[in-house]
């Protein structure tokens, strides 16, 4: 699409600025899919842990309705029981994994920030699934390194959903292969890293988008060619990459 008007290019700056909310054409387009089949059918719960998120200073984090409905749905379409969330924040893709988990479903939760976790655990309880979530406050890898030492745990997880430390991806890559059932669900979060993976290498770009961008775009290589998988990039939410182990 061409830009050419003032305020064509401005609109494209706003784009850009929400870009990790919306890689599509135009912020009208996304707003359109919010108003149309998001925001009405978002369970209340969901609701009020977006909104109180949304006064939290580093807001910019949290995923957004439209990818916490596809979570929720997903899950629901592969019945999935025992999942796994690498980096919380305050919860929203959590609880929307808890709500669609059945009763006895359970979701192993870690972050390094136990605070924030906190913060959205009252609207977790309220909604009366906390009971599924077993929070650990610790970096992901030693928790991983602990689960594959004890031989029951491979090949156990029907869902893992990773959305933390990006320079971190392909490590937690090598033990959650392990970790999750043949059959079963990786999905790796921000694979299109505010639309940077194909920026020109001068580009400006924010300190921390520009660190990370390298680590994202080498996980991408490396999950397009892994045998061990297979495979779909997603343009929902910064771009979510869906990985189902094949042996
Ligand atoms: N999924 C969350 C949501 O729906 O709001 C957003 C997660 S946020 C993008 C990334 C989180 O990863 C932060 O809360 C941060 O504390 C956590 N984190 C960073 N490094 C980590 C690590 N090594 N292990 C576990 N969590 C980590
Ligand atoms: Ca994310």
């Amino acid at each position: 699409m061409a830009i050419n008007t003032q305020e064509q290019q401005s609109q494209a700056g706003i784009h850009q600025e929400v870009g990790h909310k919306s890689l599509l054409q135009t912020d009208d387009l996304y707003q359109y899919i919010l108003e149309t089949s998001v925001y009405p059918r978002e369970p209340e719960p969901m609701k009020e842990l977006r909104e109180l998120t949304a006064k939290h200073p580093w807001n910019l984090m949290t995923t957004s309705a439209d990818e916490g409905q596809f979570l929720n749905l997903l899950l629901k379409l592969i019945n999935a029981k025992n999942t796994m969330e690498i980096g919380v924040y305050t919860g929203y893709s959590l609880l929307a994994t808890a709500l669609a988990l059945p009763r006895d479903g359970k979701i192993l939760a870690m972050d390094i920030n136990r605070e924030n976790y906190e913060l959205g655990l009252p609207v977790i309880q309220k909604a009366g699934v906390a009971h599924k979530i077993e929070f650990k406050e610790s970096p992901a890898m030693p928790v991983l390194d602990e689960l594959l030492q004890d031989e029951k745990n491979h090949g156990s997880y029907d869902f893992i959903f990773v959305d933390a430390d990006k320079d971190n991806y392909l490590n937690y890559h090598k033990r959650l292969i392990e970790l999750v059932k043949v059959g079963g669900l990786i999905g790796y979060d921000n694979t299109l890293w505010n639309g940077s993976v194909v920026a020109p290498a001068d580009a400006p770009l924010r300190k921390y988008v520009r660190y990370y961008r390298d680590f994202v775009m080498e996980l991408n290589k490396a999950l397009a060619v892994d045998p061990r998988i297979e495979i779909c990039m997603l343009p929902v939410g910064d771009g979510i990459t869906l990985c189902r182990r094949l042996k």
